[in-house]
């Protein structure tokens, strides 16, 4: 049962009870779940429950047809990137050219070659995984693995909306490596790029799973800390901030590598506090720590202007 869960769902929409058991019997040695449907309207229904990586779609249907279905998948970010092969009795190249503008992956005609469409299935497959893949790839920076800041802008409106909907706790720190220029000039780019992944390391080992640190760009760490109120995160940048001085960079042993942090959070609802100025308070208690001598965290409350502790 739980290693079916784990198999590729190919949803079938087709009005013929004939086709669903035709399929059935035929793609019951493919590494897939099938899910068959008799109606347009339930297969988007199932399709906004459960995203299928594959859709067989019938264009000859009562009620709403297979070009009406395949319109709707498109019109929606949520579903538009689901390969759909379309399955017809029709053979007008007219038909086939609706729907391969409506953006359907492949067509194939009734009655069905049952080996093609299998290996046309197969290929569907590749292709969501592919474009699955893809997506992921668009949200992690290349250097260090971590979420880049399209993934940071996507997982933080999350987490805001979620503070401010249902009063969960939420920190946001902004670490900022100190005079890192000075890293590059001194010892080199890759040098300065070790040092990158180095911290990049240093987040992944020290927060824990429900946290997002993600690289906020150049030498710029944000780190979103969900249910952790100002206090308990401020402890775990604090640690943060000690162990990167510890650490001995092998291309210049004598030379260690600071941070500095500025930190907000809440223990209960932001209330209206946008995204934008969380990330503007946070900001600001970074450039305090800068300029009272960086190598240390700021962290404040996001209801009240004056820090929490008296930086370190
Ligand atoms: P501060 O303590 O005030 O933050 O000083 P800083 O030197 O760290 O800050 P500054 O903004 O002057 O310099 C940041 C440098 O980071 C400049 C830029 O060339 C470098 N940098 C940005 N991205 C990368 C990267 O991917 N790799 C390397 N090696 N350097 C990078
Ligand atoms: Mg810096
Ligand atoms: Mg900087």
């Amino acid at each position: 049962m739980s290693n079916n869960e784990n198999k590729p769902l190919v949803l079938l929409i087709d009005d013929s009870i004939d086709v669903h058991r035709l399929l059935s019997a035929r793609l019951r040695h493919e590494p897939v779940r099938l899910v068959s449907l008799t109606r347009g309207v339930d297969g988007l229904e199932h399709v906004r429950r459960e995203t299928p990586s594959v859709i067989l779609l019938d264009l000859d249907m009562p009620d709403m047809d297979g070009f009406e279905v395949l319109r709707a998948l498109k019109d929606d970010q949520a579903t538009n990137n689901i390969p759909v092969i379309v399955l017809s009795g029709l053979h007008g190249s007219e038909d086939k050219v609706t729907a391969f503008d409506l953006g359907a992956t492949d067509y194939v005609t009734k009655p069905f070659d049952l080996a093609e469409l299998r290996a046309r299935l197969r290929a569907a497959l590749r292709l969501d995984r592919l474009l699955k893949l893809l997506a992921e790839r668009a949200d992690v920076d290349g250097l260090t693995g971590l979420g880049n800041r399209a993934h940071f802008n996507k997982r933080w409106a999350e987490k805001v909306a979620e503070c401010r909907r249902y009063g969960h706790a939420l920190s946001l720190a902004m670490i900022d490596i100190d005079l890192f220029k000075k890293v590059n000039d001194t010892f080199g780019h890759p040098a300065g790029d070790e040092v990158i992944q180095g911290v990049a390391r240093l987040l992944q080992t020290t927060c824990r799973s429900p946290d997002v640190p993600c690289r906020f760009g150049g030498e710029e760490f944000a780190l979103i800390m969900p249910n952790t109120g100002p206090r308990d995160a401020e402890m775990v940048v604090e640690r943060l901030r000690e162990a990167m001085e510890q650490i001995e960079w092998p291309r210049h042993p004598d030379h260690r590598v600071t941070l500095s942090a500025g930190l907000v959070g809440s223990d209960s609802s932001c209330g209206d506090v946008t995204c934008d100025q969380w990330l503007e308070r946070a900001d600001q208690n970074l450039y305090a720590a800068k300029h009272g001598g960086r190598n240390r965290v700021v962290a404040s409350d996001i209801q009240r202007a004056c820090p929490l502790t008296k930086a370190a």
